[in-house]
């Protein structure tokens, strides 16, 4: 085991902080290891919650086309059933390149008072070094890496004390080869939630022709409010989306 990884169970106590975990990504679609991963890192770190946050534009895929945000959003609205999970809108109504220190800042004043653990790809963690006021973000969260089976990750110059890795079997299932069988025809039955299969259907997402969505889309107000829970944060009325832009 490297000290990286610390698979214990860290048992909480009454009146403690509230622990939240913050799972920033893409989400193009968010499918079943992302919940998994995130149940796994919930009850290993003895979370009260976990908020995910799809992304805005992100920095390195500025020039590749990502799936609308709203989209990514919706979708990752549909499999909030656990009341535990919760999905935010930061990310993507925060003008501009999205940067973690700003998902960090905006959440941490709703929550003046939790302990964070970001949780992504561990195969993003070497890049954490170049990010945006990198030096400030150990102090904001502890950051909760999540690999692939049999994934080698290069930690050189991680602070391990800032970083735990952890393996998740499930995450074998990726947004890529979901996006690739929709696009070869094959609904990816079982590696996303079902709601998530009739989303990409519904609005033809992934497709070969290239239709990645439609420009103008309208969101009703019962989904909208399944999003987020009482937190408070990101709910929104998000109703005329109109134009495509990168996610
Ligand atoms: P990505 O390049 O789309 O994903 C990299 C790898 O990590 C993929 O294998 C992906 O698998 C996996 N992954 C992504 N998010 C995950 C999650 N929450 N749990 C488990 N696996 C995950 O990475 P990204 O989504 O663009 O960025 C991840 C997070 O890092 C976002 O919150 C983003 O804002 C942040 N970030 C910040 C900066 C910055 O502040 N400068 C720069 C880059 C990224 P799947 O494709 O299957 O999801």
């Amino acid at each position: 085991m490297s000290e990286f990884e610390v698979p214990v169970l860290v048992t909480g106590s009454q009146g403690r902080r509230r622990r939240i975990g913050i799972m920033g990504g893409t989400f193009d679609p968010i499918h079943h290891g992302h919940l998994v991963a995130a149940s796994e890192v919930l009850s290993v770190f003895n979370l009260d919650e976990v908020i995910f946050v799809p992304t805005g534009n992100q920095p390195y895929k500025q020039d590749r086309d990502v799936t609308l945000a709203e989209h990514r959003y919706l979708m990752a609205v549909a499999t909030a059933s656990n009341p535990r999970f919760s999905v935010s809108r930061v990310d993507i109504e925060r003008e501009g390149t999205t940067y973690t220190i700003d998902t960090l800042r905006d959440l941490r004043r709703v929550y003046p008072d939790a302990d964070f653990f970001f949780i992504t790809g561990a195969d993003v963690l070497p890049q954490i070094l170049g990010w945006k006021n990198s030096d400030a973000l150990w102090s904001m969260a502890h950051f909760v890496g999540v690999t692939r089976p049999g994934h080698q990750l290069d930690t050189a110059g991680l602070p391990p004390e800032g970083i735990t890795l952890m393996e998740i079997p499930a995450m074998a299932i990726s947004s890529t080869d979901c996006r690739n069988r929709v696009r070869s025809g094959i609904q990816p039955w079982y590696l996303v939630p079902d709601g998530v299969v009739q989303y990409i259907a519904k609005y033809r997402l992934y497709r070969a022709d290239g239709n990645v969505g439609s420009d103008r889309m309208v969101v009703s107000d019962d989904v909208s409010a399944r999003a987020v829970g009482s937190s408070g944060h990101g709910r929104d009325s998000h109703a005329d989306l109109t134009g495509q832009r990168k996610g």
